[in-house]
């Protein structure tokens, strides 16, 4: 299998070359960056000098503006932290009675159920009937025993979806739903369809470790950083992608460690416990929804089953860092 050592100071030189890209003073460029769902955002689009779909600044600003409502209204409905969510509200209700939902949560879970299947479970939004005894922040994690009183509680096929009535119910009153491995996803795939039905054909819209591109950036492709999983300042490697999403998740961005282990955001569903097989694991392909969810259930399954899973997939490609810090690409990268 093809793999290097990321070596600190070689980490791939090809960050700088997108210094060498040409001007961008003959684009019209709009950009902003934002905080939404507990990360940082960013939406970047340019237009040629005398292109007219966006006739002036005023209303290049009022898409951004359309991208940043639409990443909150996400929030508003999927977010486990705010009381009033949709998502709280099946939280608190469905375990006793089936739960008419809006129908766009309602095809993320159907999302997330198909994306379960595909990993054998690795994603599951179940996770959540004991992620939520996690407090990162505070260094904070539920007791052995809590996790094995719970773990029946983990089970994707416990969260019944009617699709006559858009109702969810779960067969097991422990059971709890995150959506956090797949919403940004589904966020950055709403958002590049709001840029693309205003005519926009050339754009880069992200949330925290998921990008979603249209088009190139100015005839060349656009570079998508993954971050180095040991330095936060650094990047471990730029990739140049055009017309496609990536997804990274890792291990360094909600953790604490104790006695030298590392309790991170990422939940292997079979034992409670943080995945420890990977540290970082980046998906592409074109459907961001599905690369959010891809990159969360290979980080779970660690290099041997979670590339065996990706090369199988025609649509799918990933970079995976290992444990030694090694990195690995899957087949259609080796081609290229
Ligand atoms: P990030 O949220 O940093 O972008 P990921 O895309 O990997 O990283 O998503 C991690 C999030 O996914 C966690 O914060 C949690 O909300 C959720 N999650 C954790 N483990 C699982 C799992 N096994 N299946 C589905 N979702 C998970
Ligand atoms: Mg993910």
């Amino acid at each position: 299998m093809f793999n290097f050592k990321l070596k600190l100071c070689s980490l791939i030189s090809l960050c700088f070359i997108s210094l060498l890209l040409p001007s961008q003073a003959l684009a019209q460029w709009h950009q902003k960056s934002f905080k939404v769902m507990g990360t940082q955002a960013h939406v970047e689009f340019w237009l040629a000098d005398n292109d007219s779909t966006i006739e002036n600044a005023s209303s290049a600003s009022e898409l951004i503006s359309a991208v940043e409502q639409e990443m909150n209204r996400i929030d508003r409905l999927m977010s486990p932290y705010k009381a009033d969510s949709e998502l709280s509200k099946i939280n608190q209700l469905a375990g006793k009675e089936a739960v008419v939902i809006n129908q766009e949560l309602f095809d993320l879970l159907l999302d997330s159920h198909k994306i379960a299947e595909l990993t054998n479970g690795t994603f599951d939004i179940t996770y959540a009937s004991i992620g939520y005894q996690y407090d990162y922040r505070q260094g904070q994690k539920p007791a052995e025993n809590e996790i094995h009183q719970t773990l029946d509680a983990i089970d994707y096929r416990a969260v019944i979806l009617d699709k006559q009535q858009s109702s969810v119910k779960f067969q097991n009153q422990d059971v709890r739903i995150d959506l956090g491995g797949i919403a940004k996803g589904h966020a950055v795939k709403q958002c590049l369809a709001i840029l693309k039905a205003a005519g926009i054909e050339h754009a880069l819209v992200s949330a925290g470790g998921d990008t979603g591109l249209l088009g190139d950036r100015r005839g060349r492709p656009w570079f998508v950083g993954i971050k180095h999983p040991r330095a936060a300042e650094k990047t471990a490697v730029q990739l140049p992608l055009s017309n496609e999403s990536i997804s990274t998740s890792g291990d360094y961005e909600r953790y604490f460690i104790e006695d030298g282990v590392r309790y991170h955001h990422i939940i292997n569903p079979k034992t409670g416990d943080s995945a420890r097989k990977v540290v970082s694991v980046s998906i592409i392909g074109k459907d961001s929804t599905y690369v959010d969810a891809l990159s969360t259930a290979v980080f779970v399954k660690g290099l041997q089953e979670g590339m065996g899973l990706i090369n199988q997939l025609p649509e799918y490609e990933a970079i995976i860092i290992d444990n030694q810090q090694t990195l690995h690409v899957s087949k259609g990268l080796q081609e290229n």
